[in-house]
């Protein structure tokens, strides 16, 4: 089974992207599987090394929006891209559009080893 933490690093990581096209999120969605069953809302990919990323769990430390103590922001801005499903997307042609960002992001660690199990935020 899947844990979460590989979860997580299917779900947001992708450290030698993006291809810069205006297709990243339509193409990368249905990749990593977030287009069967449903298409999921709203998702995160960052394009940073996976330490990077792990190593956040270990920087500023906030309560998440669900009250949870387990959120951590990053100290430096990483390079992210925003999917979000657009108002003509219909299952099963999931549709998105995809926006390139800089942005500290927050997620959400868990475990032994205290790895990102969920992406939180980005602000
Ligand atoms: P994501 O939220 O990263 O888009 P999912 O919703 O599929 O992805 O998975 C998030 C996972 O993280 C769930 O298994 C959830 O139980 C777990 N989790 C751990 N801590 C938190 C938290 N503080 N807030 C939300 N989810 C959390």
């Amino acid at each position: 089974k899947e844990s979460r933490a590989m979860k997580f690093q299917r779900q947001h990581m992708d450290p030698d992207g993006p291809s810069n096209n205006s297709n990243y999120c339509n193409q990368m969605m249905r990749r990593r599987n977030m287009t069967k069953g449903w298409c999921k809302r709203v998702n995160t990919f960052v394009h940073e090394p996976l330490v990077d990323v792990q190593a956040i769990c270990f920087q500023g430390n906030i309560t998440c929006k669900n009250g949870q103590p387990n959120c951590h922001k990053s100290n430096s801005s990483m390079k992210i891209t925003d999917c979000h499903e657009t108002s003509g997307s219909k299952y099963p042609n999931c549709d998105y559009q995809t926006s390139h960002k800089e942005r500290h992001i927050i997620v959400a660690c868990e475990g032994n080893p205290y790895v990102p199990v969920h992406f939180h935020a980005s602000v």
